[in-house]
């Protein structure tokens, strides 16, 4: 159980919500409270849509439903609010955090074990600037299967997790 920690310019990688469960919204699927997503118009610019973490564009319509980002049910498994654009989108699997994160004040963030519970030693409230600093702090620890980011609100952004070696 030594050198549990890995190098701090850690490589990472940052995933939006799994494609599979936006086809099945996207498909006139239920969300996770067994309810019809809701559709509205988005405005203003605090519109992110969880699959491909792009802003979704103000006067375009928007989906708003209930989100569980884990797939097992069990204690630590929260359900919270999230955005989707109403119209498929291309899934967000990339080596750094989309730039508008940086506008995030502050964010929430916390890694969980492999079995899905949080990591109490983890959780920070951090500005947006220093997420990806944070982000590879937290998954330096090898125990550390994940991190997820949240919104002020509570809202889940998405996960991150240590970059695969080719
Ligand atoms: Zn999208």
């Amino acid at each position: 159980m030594t050198s549990t920690h890995a190098s701090t310019d850690l490589a990472l990688r940052v995933c939006g919500i799994s494609s599979d469960a936006a086809e099945r919204i996207w498909q006139g699927g239920l969300d996770a409270h067994g309810q019809l997503p809701v559709r509205k118009v988005a405005q203003g610019m605090a519109n992110p849509c969880r699959h491909c973490l792009n802003l979704i564009t103000p006067g375009t319509p928007k989906l708003i439903l209930a989100y569980r980002p884990f797939t097992q049910l069990q204690p630590y498994a929260e359900v919270g609010p999230i955005f989707l654009h109403a119209e498929p989108c291309q899934h967000y699997d990339q080596a750094q955090l989309p730039a508008w994160f940086a506008f995030l004040e502050p964010a929430l963030i916390r890694g969980y074990d492999s079995d899905d519970w949080i990591r109490y030693d983890t959780g920070q409230v951090v500005p947006g600037s220093v997420l990806s600093k944070t982000c590879q702090q937290i998954l330096s620890d090898l125990s550390v299967a994940y991190v997820h980011i949240r919104s002020k609100f509570n809202c889940f952004q998405c996960r991150v997790e240590r970059a695969h070696a080719d």
